[in-house]
């Protein structure tokens, strides 16, 4: 397929990288894929496809696990030091700081984020973890085991890399999911295969240019682009994987358990969530509404995090409702690339429709939209106007499900007791994130103690840094992303004893 000439606001760094063939980074080459195969990737503001991309498939994931695993085994990657590794992570986040404005706008054109959303968030956090995780390659270390007979034994444990780690990665942050997984995975000292989401390879593919340019040995990062039931599913069954880890959705997720149970192969995941938003009647209502707005309309509501169940005391729940209706009428949906934005259009036409699917099944269940439901913006894009819905009850689907998008159920409580309120947010698979809304410290931390989910936030939400680690409770995963914490996922440790 023809793609568009690029859109005449992007920079010239932009559109001469928009203009290179997009092919394999395997073995510190880049290589057409085995098949010869390409697939096209679409601008989702317009619809039109503007990049075609060497298409991965089982065999290439076989060539490029052979020169991770070479990698891991006998390349210079094994002897070399932590700060060595760390050394080169930062030269990376330098470089990364250094293309900002390109990485912003592939970002917004790839997604459909907003540039200054991508320009002030993605890229930046992207370097700061390849910052922060470079500070760790130093910093991984064993204990000493006090033995119960102190003089016949010594006993000591270490941390070792896992090996060849796959990673398979979501649209909705491309560029700093990828920098979540490969940053941890390379302080830990492990080589990788990642898999860049179908919709939006286009960040990662350029990453991987940097990571050349930075000096990773070849074969310590390879990175390939495909889709899911393809790439993907080859990837995370591989017997040569060591480890996978994954983010996207829960019901992938059980795909990738599966398939990783061949060779047992350690499997970590981010999965979906439906977090809550809970606000009291003592909340400072005016940082409260724009909160629980931004916790659902950040990002489009293409945030595994984004509070999508919003729970208001009934003494304020008419005032946050119509506050939150204010905030989302007054976002201006339309393409990323136009500096009026606040909110982009969803990242694809099947996203697109699944999101006005959950908007209609919530009517058809008896919900009421407050504001939003319907497709917005300009002719072709994936555009859907960010969404208020009341009237919903625990059962409905809209209650129940990820929609990841723009739409948040709205609910009343009436209730003193802290357990029962709790109970409430917790009513649901998931377990990823929560925020509680109020100016009562002790009520603020009580409820933290009873809410099921990997991160509460208090009178904030969707705040995140480095050093957190986040990850979920119940079918929002295994294990945790960033921190200290994330280096479990990507080491192994060995006990090591000796008779005195
Ligand atoms: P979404 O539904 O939001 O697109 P997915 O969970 O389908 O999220 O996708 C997240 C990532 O998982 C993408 O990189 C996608 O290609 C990959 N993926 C999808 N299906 C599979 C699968 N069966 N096995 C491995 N990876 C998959």
């Amino acid at each position: 397929m023809d793609t568009i000439a690029p859109d005449s606001r992007l920079s010239k760094p932009t559109k001469t990288f928009l203009s290179h063939q997009h092919q394999l980074l395997i073995d510190g080459k880049w290589v057409a894929a085995a098949s010869g195969k390409t697939f096209s990737v679409y601008n989702p503001a317009t619809g039109a496809v503007m990049a075609q991309v060497a298409e991965a498939d089982k065999e290439d994931v076989d060539r490029a696990v052979r020169a991770a695993r070479r990698a891991f085994d006998e390349g210079p990657w094994r002897k070399m030091t932590g700060s060595q590794r760390g050394r080169l992570m930062w030269k990376l986040a330098d470089l990364i700081e250094q293309h900002l404005e390109e990485f912003a706008e592939i970002e917004s054109i790839d997604n459909g984020k907003p540039l200054a959303v991508a320009r002030a968030a993605d890229v930046p956090l992207t370097a700061d973890m390849f910052r922060y995780m470079g500070g760790w390659a130093t910093k991984i270390t064993g204990s000493t085991i006090p033995w119960s007979a102190p003089n016949e034994f010594l006993s000591y444990t270490v941390r070792e890399p896992v090996g060849v780690v796959g990673q398979i990665i979501p649209w909705n942050f491309p560029l700093l999911m990828a920098a979540w997984k490969l940053a941890p995975a390379l302080a830990a000292g492990c080589t990788i295969v990642l898999k860049a989401a179908e919709q939006t390879p286009l960040s990662a593919l350029r990453l991987g240019e940097l990571i050349q340019e930075a000096g990773f040995p070849g074969g310590v990062v390879n990175i390939l682009a495909g889709y899911g039931e393809t790439a993907g599913a080859a990837l995370a069954a591989h017997d040569d994987v060591d480890k996978v880890a994954f983010t996207g959705s829960t019901e992938v997720g059980k795909l990738i358990v599966k398939a990783a149970a061949g060779n047992l192969k350690k499997v970590s995941l981010e999965l979906g969530g439906k977090s809550p938003t809970v606000i009291f009647g003592d909340a400072d209502i005016e940082a409260a509404i724009p909160g629980a707005a931004g916790a659902i309309f950040f990002n489009h509501g293409q945030c595994c995090c984004a509070g999508s169940r919003l729970y208001a005391h009934k003494n304020v729940f008419d005032r946050i409702v119509e506050g939150v209706s204010g905030e989302a009428k007054k976002i201006k949906v339309g393409p990323g690339l136009d500096p009026a934005t606040n909110m982009g259009p969803l990242v694809s036409e099947e996203q697109f429709e699944r999101v006005t699917g959950y908007i209609e099944s919530g009517i058809e269940e008896g919900a009421k939209i407050v504001t939003g439901g319907k497709k917005a913006g300009g002719d072709g894009g994936y555009f859907v106007e960010p969404t208020v819905l009341t009237g919903t009850k625990p059962s409905m689907k809209v209650v129940r499900e990820e929609i990841f998008g723009p739409v948040v159920c709205a609910e009343p409580f009436d209730d003193a007791d802290l357990e029962r309120i709790a109970k409430k947010a917790n009513d649901t698979i998931y377990g990823l994130a929560a925020s509680v809304w109020t100016k009562d410290i002790s009520k603020a931390h009580k409820m933290a103690n009873l809410i099921r989910s990997g991160t509460v936030w208090i009178n904030c939400h969707n705040v995140f840094d480095a050093s957190l680690p986040f990850g979920g409770y119940k079918q929002s995963g295994w294990g945790r992303e960033m921190g200290g914490e994330v280096l479990a996922n990507y080491s192994e440790i060995k006990a090591v004893t000796a008779k005195l």
